[in-house]
């Protein structure tokens, strides 16, 4: 029997833990998903949803027929104890009107309406919030006001890359799952699977890129991106002879000749300080571990060690933060490479 499930890779243990809860009759009301962003979270809810709405498997299961009217109505996005909400695109946080129904209808429609009515066709209610790092002091309130006194019967899944940008309160209500990056193999059967690249070779060295990610990965199928962030990891393992301002130019001179308006410019040096946060992610984990079998890391080891490398990745997100605050591209890769760059400079804390 092909199981659903087939279409998602990794992640078998996060089912399994469903599984146990529901075998159990445990089944929170409330979790967050978190982990990088392109790894399969969104995909699991729905799978996870689908399955306790199949009507021809048990929930403890969690599984799907694919076959049921459940499951047909499902795929189609038209089940009504299903809903589902993102960040549209051009926006920058969730809009309160999705969760909370617009100032007309305050109240009488969006996510929190919908979670509270009975189920209509199945045992239970389900509602999945992607982008849940995008919600805003108000829709993190409204959502609040519903954990706090759950409807009966329903199950709200939080879809979030950082658990940090959730407030507190949200998150001591909800059950937090980890997901974790794809291995390379993975990414790269993906990537061929679903036709995105053609040649096994090209997937492989894409998917050894991508850190585990196919929206990396998806992003790094651009010739132009990829170059820049094979630029910038030279120039980072270049060490104190790194050279910031002949790199900053380089990348914003590339980003002007092909984005294709100001805000892709924007989104494409997000995804560049994205895989530069990757790849000194990479060697912190490799670092930590005592693993220095790539000399790269054995370098920057030796060289930098844990207590320089983790700054420079706070320095990185910070660049990202600049970059959503509207500040110029070109400012932000100067000083942020810079500052990067000095640190290369300083060696580890304990040599000085
Ligand atoms: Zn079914």
């Amino acid at each position: 029997m092909v199981s659903v499930w087939s279409e998602l890779r990794g992640h078998s243990g996060q089912r399994e833990l469903f599984q146990r809860s529901i075998a159990r009759g445990r089944l929170s009301h409330a979790y967050v998903l978190t982990g990088p962003e392109g790894i399969g979270k969104l995909q699991f809810a729905r799978l996870l949803a689908k399955s306790l709405f199949c009507r021809e498997r048990t929930p403890e299961q969690v599984d799907a027929c694919g076959e049921c009217r459940a499951c047909r109505s499902f795929d189609v996005a038209s089940w009504p104890d299903y809903y589902e909400i993102r960040c549209p695109d051009g926006k920058t946080e969730i809009p309160i009107d999705l969760l909370i129904g617009s100032p007309e209808k305050r109240g009488r429609e969006g996510m929190c309406f919908e979670l509270a009515m009975s189920p209509q066709a199945s045992l239970r209610r389900i509602a999945v919030i992607n982008d849940a790092q995008l919600l805003n002091d108000a829709g993190a309130n409204a959502i609040l006001k519903t954990l706090e006194e759950p409807p009966a019967e329903a199950l709200m899944i939080l879809i979030c890359n950082n658990p940090d940008a959730l407030l507190p309160t949200i998150r001591s209500r909800c059950q937090i799952i980890r997901f974790f990056p794809l291995p390379d193999q993975d990414v790269a059967e993906l990537l061929v699977h679903l036709n995105h690249v053609e040649d096994n070779e090209e997937a492989k060295t894409i998917a050894s890129m991508s850190e585990g990610s196919l929206a990396v990965a998806g992003q790094l199928l651009n010739p132009d991106l990829r170059n820049l962030r094979n630029a910038i990891v030279e120039q980072l393992s270049k060490l104190e002879k790194m050279q910031p301002l002949v790199l900053a130019d380089h990348v914003a001179d590339e980003l002007e000749r092909f984005s294709s308006s100001v805000e892709d410019q924007r989104r494409n040096a997000r995804w560049l300080l994205r895989f530069a946060s990757d790849f000194l992610r990479e060697r912190l984990h490799h670092l930590a571990k005592g693993d220095l079998s790539d000399a790269l890391t054995q370098r920057l080891g030796v060289r930098i060690g844990v207590d320089l490398l983790s700054p420079m990745l706070d320095r990185v997100i910070q660049a990202n933060n600049l970059i959503d605050a509207n500040s110029p591209v070109r400012l932000v890769l100067e000083t942020t490479f810079d500052d990067l760059a000095r640190q290369l400079r300083i060696g580890p804390i304990t040599a000085r």
